[in-house]
Parts: C-alpha cells; structure tokens; sequence
C-alpha cells in the first residue's frame, strides 16, 4: 500500500481547461494515483465557486483512471501530507510560468521537504489560460476549443445571467 505513488495536483481552476485535463492525463500515467485538489480560496473573486469548479471538473476528468478530485483550504503541503501524497504535480506554459512556480516549489519544499514534479502540456494546449478563458468568454468570444463541453456549457449559464442553481447567489450576499 505505501509503495503506491501518489500526487496532488494543486490548482484554483476556474474553470478547469483543456490544459488542465492535459496535465491531469499526464499525470495520471505518471503516477499509481492523482488528486486534483481545487483551492477553495483564491486572491481574486472567482467565476465559479469552489462547489462549482470541483463539480466541473470531476465531471470533465470523469473518464481518467486512477484520478480522484477533492477541494481543500489551508496549506496545500498539509493536504499533500493528509492524503499519503509525497509529490505535488504542476503544470508549465511559457517561461512566465517559471518565476512563480520556482518560488512555490522552493517555498514548499522548505516548509514541509514536498517535492514538486513540473510537466508540459502538448504545444496544442499548452498556452490556455482560466484568465483568458473567463475574459474571452465574458466578452462574448468562442472558448470551445478551449475548455472542456462541460465548462463551455457552464461559462454560457454563468454569463447568460442564469447563475447555476449551486451557489451563484451566495457571493452576493
Ligand atoms: P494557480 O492559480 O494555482 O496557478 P491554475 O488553476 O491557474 O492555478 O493552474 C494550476 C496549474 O496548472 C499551474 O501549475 C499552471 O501552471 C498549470 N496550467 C494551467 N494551464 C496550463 C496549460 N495550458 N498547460 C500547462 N499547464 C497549465
């Protein structure tokens, strides 16, 4: 049991991407096990809401063997430790990405010895940002080569002014 490898792949997701699901096939092959973990806080005001960026993804990462979604707050070193996870599993786009991810992984690393692994999307998905996808989407523009059905179908609920039944008039209050 406790030679099983497992990783979490941290993440705000909102909303997931086909990039995303990329790293997530990749790094299902990679390991025995892989938790996405959506971070239920995030800096900015987000889109969905952590229910609704956890929903969207188990159903668009449904079919991935050996994949689990979770959502979490606090520490993502502390859920890595709670699940048995020994590795923290990040995606990397251009070198802009590089900067952050490095501080995160040292910052990491340092406060719990967690290492991080880093994979490459395929070139096709390799630049899809959430941030784009959500100003693209707002604007009007066709994200469907973007994001998964699933999202797509949830971004034109959310920016039609239907909010989903889940949680769209909570923040409001
Ligand atoms: P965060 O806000 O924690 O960066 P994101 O949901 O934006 O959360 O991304 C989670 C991880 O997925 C990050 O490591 C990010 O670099 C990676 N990622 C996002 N989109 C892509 C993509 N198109 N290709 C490769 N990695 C990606």
């Amino acid at each position: 049991m406790s030679g099983k490898r497992v990783a979490v792949y941290p993440g705000v997701f909102d909303p997931v991407t086909l990039g995303h699901l990329d790293i997530i096939r990749r790094g299902a092959r990679l390991f025995d096990r892989l938790i996405v973990a959506v971070a239920s806080k995030s800096e900015k005001e987000p889109l969905f809401s952590a229910a609704e960026r956890l929903d969207l993804l188990r159903a668009a990462a449904a079919g991935i063997e050996g994949v689990a979604v979770d959502s979490y707050e606090g520490l993502t070193v502390e859920f890595v430790g709670r699940h048995g996870a020994s590795v923290i599993l990040r995606g990397l786009r251009q070198r802009a990405d590089f900067e952050y991810e490095q501080q995160l992984a040292l910052t990491n690393r340092t406060i719990s010895g967690i290492e991080t692994v880093f994979v490459m999307a395929d070139e096709k998905v390799a630049y899809i940002s959430s941030r784009l996808v959500r100003e693209v989407a707002r604007l009007g523009g066709d994200v469907s080569k973007l994001v998964p059905p699933n999202v797509l179908a949830a971004l034109k609920r959310r920016l039609d002014g239907r909010p989903n039944a889940e949680c769209g008039m909570r923040n409001a209050e």
